[in-house]
């Protein structure tokens, strides 16, 4: 723990003598990382967790994460975007919280269900423990035996992933009540592992109030004194700026919150997130990690060229995000991060612009909201708001040849639209938001009829596909057979209509392996019309954009400079 030198030759010292036992004894205890955050809610802890992480990781090091959430909800599944940002799914179908979007994009790894905790999930296993009699003649508290099965939780997953290092990301600030069990399971952590093996990052904020123009210190101060209230001293403090911290305030951070100056990182606000791994590299955390955690880390190969794509584009194009749920840019978090990763591959600008569909009732009203925009996005969704709106945006795109993607709802927003304009079924509908729709081309699937309960029961998680020969969605995934993409509905194009669809022109360019549920669309003829059942861009990542993304932005710059 380097707060004075002292402190820095006692750590040190463990770390070393740690390392000659686990060369005795041949193998290497995990280490485990825990960030936490203060002062104010939204300040990127789940980036600059997944910022160590992805030096960490590329380091050589198997990394996994772990996040822990205050709220009583089993998992975020059942939220609302506008309130809670995304939900993102994992291929085993986990609904979990948008920072594992973070952590699968900056660390290139597959995250699993188990990773997320919820208080919702940790009283639902206390219960069941307690019924089932484990704590037989005891009375179960909150302390030890629910912030118990917490750290035994971060064992298990740590055992099972068999990680060299785990990262344990606690949601919200310090203080907050709901946060309280976390906290002290990652301080009883420390006692059990040895500080040779556990560092504590903590996240705060560094204001520059207006008129003072200088960086106060005083927020650290109090949010790292609740935190040495719980218990837990810092190695590492993040202060959240927009500038580079000063030599002064580092001073001042390392003298009142017991860090040495070289631990006071700058968590400086960035234009793109995958900067940040970059700035923290410059800020010194590469040395940090090794000297105070034995933990080699180091940049990722091509992550400095991509950042400066990202920073310099050549071109210039702009999309339009057609949903409901545009309030909070965070509700389409994914969606935004493909399209960077596009920016970054394609050297290209994307101006992203949101548009509210509900309060568009015609195509002219569609026409004239898209003027200057050179494609379309119609993202997921559910229920009736903002839906009709949306098919007039499809239509507007199809008949005056703007490149368009539609994502889940709005592949069958698509559908609809090619119904009603296109095979002449002028009232054909979903299910979803038109139960007396005498053409269901949009139908709930059929195991899905008989769930009665909402949380964490649609078609969750990956599905392959088998693409179409000669199809530009088998283009766009590299000619491959198959494309495996995350899933997340209720409902799905009706069978009773694909011969009359595919009779119109509508080209399915992806089936279910059994050919019954259509997972990929196209139209002909069209600069770019495609659509899926599935949502790709939670699987896209800076080096590798998610494939229809790409497509979509290429179509884009073709059309635009034709
Ligand atoms: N509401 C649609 C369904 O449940 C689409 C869901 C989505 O876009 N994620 O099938």
């Amino acid at each position: 723990m380097i707060r004075t030198d002292t402190f820095l030759s006692t750590k040190l010292y463990k770390c070393w003598t740690a390392k000659t036992i686990f060369m005795v004894g041949g193998a290497a205890a995990t280490k485990f990382i825990v960030v936490t955050g203060g002062v104010l809610s939204g300040l990127g802890k789940g980036v600059a967790a997944a910022s160590i992480g992805n030096l960490v990781a590329a380091g050589g090091n198997k990394v996994i994460a772990i996040k822990c959430d205050g709220y009583l909800n089993v998992d975020p599944g059942t939220m609302n975007p506008v309130e809670h940002g995304e939900v993102f799914v994992l291929d085993d179908g986990g609904e979990v919280d948008m920072d594992f979007g973070h952590y699968e994009r900056f660390l290139g790894i597959t995250c699993s269900r188990d990773w997320n905790l919820t208080m919702g999930k940790v009283f639902e296993t206390i219960r069941t423990k307690e019924r089932r009699g484990d704590f037989l003649g005891k009375t179960v508290q909150l302390i030890p035996h629910v912030s118990d099965e917490i750290r035994n939780h971060f064992h298990h997953v740590a055992t099972t992933e068999q990680a060299d290092v785990v990262l344990i990301e606690v949601g919200g600030t310090v203080g907050d009540l709901e946060n309280e069990l976390y906290i002290e399971a990652c301080r009883a952590l420390g006692k059990e592992v040895g500080e040779e093996n556990i560092l504590y990052v903590h996240l705060t904020y560094v204001p520059i109030p207006a008129g003072v123009s200088e960086q106060k210190s005083k927020p650290t101060q109090q949010s790292v004194a609740q935190l040495r209230e719980r218990g837990i001293e810092p190695h590492i403090i993040i202060g959240r700026c927009s500038e580079y911290l000063t030599p002064a305030i580092r001073e001042k951070i390392s003298t009142f919150c017991g860090v040495a100056k070289e631990a006071v990182i700058t968590g400086l606000d960035v234009s793109y997130v995958y900067e940040l791994p970059l700035i923290f590299a410059k800020e010194g955390m590469i040395d940090l990690l090794q000297d105070e955690l034995g933990v080699h880390a180091k940049l990722r190969p091509n992550w400095i060229e991509l950042v400066q794509s990202l920073q310099s584009p050549k071109q210039e194009v702009t999309i339009a995000l057609c949903g409901k749920y545009t309030a909070l840019e965070d509700s389409y978090a994914s969606i935004v991060e493909a399209l960077h990763h596009c920016r970054a591959n394609l050297h290209t600008n994307i101006t992203l612009s949101f548009i509210d569909t509900t309060d568009i009732t015609s195509c002219a009203d569609a026409q004239n909201l898209l003027k200057g925009v050179d494609g379309v996005i119609v993202p997921g969704g559910f229920g009736a708001r903002g839906v009709e709106g949306k098919i007039h945006v499809v239509r507007c795109c199809r008949e005056n040849n703007i490149p368009f993607l539609g994502i889940c709802y709005g592949l069958q927003l698509a559908v609809i639209e090619f119904a009603r304009n296109v095979c002449g079924l002028k009232n054909a509908s979903s299910t979803e938001f038109n139960e007396q729709t005498p053409d269901p081309v949009v139908d709930i699937l059929p195991e899905q009829k008989q769930i009665v309960n909402k949380g964490g029961t649609m078609r969750l998680g990956a599905y392959a596909a088998d693409l179409q020969k000669g199809s530009l969605v088998r283009q766009l995934y590299g000619g491959k057979p198959k494309a495996s993409e995350r899933h997340r509905h209720r409902y799905e194009v009706n069978p009773a209509y694909h011969e009359i669809l595919q009779k119109n022109g509508l080209v399915f360019s992806g089936l279910s392996p059994d050919g019954t549920l259509v997972e990929f669309i196209e139209l002909p003829n069209h600069p770019y019309f495609v659509g899926t059942q599935a949502h790709p861009e939670l699987k896209s990542k800076l080096e590798e954009p998610a494939p229809l993304f790409y497509g979509l932005i290429k179509a884009c710059l073709e059309t635009s400079s034709s």
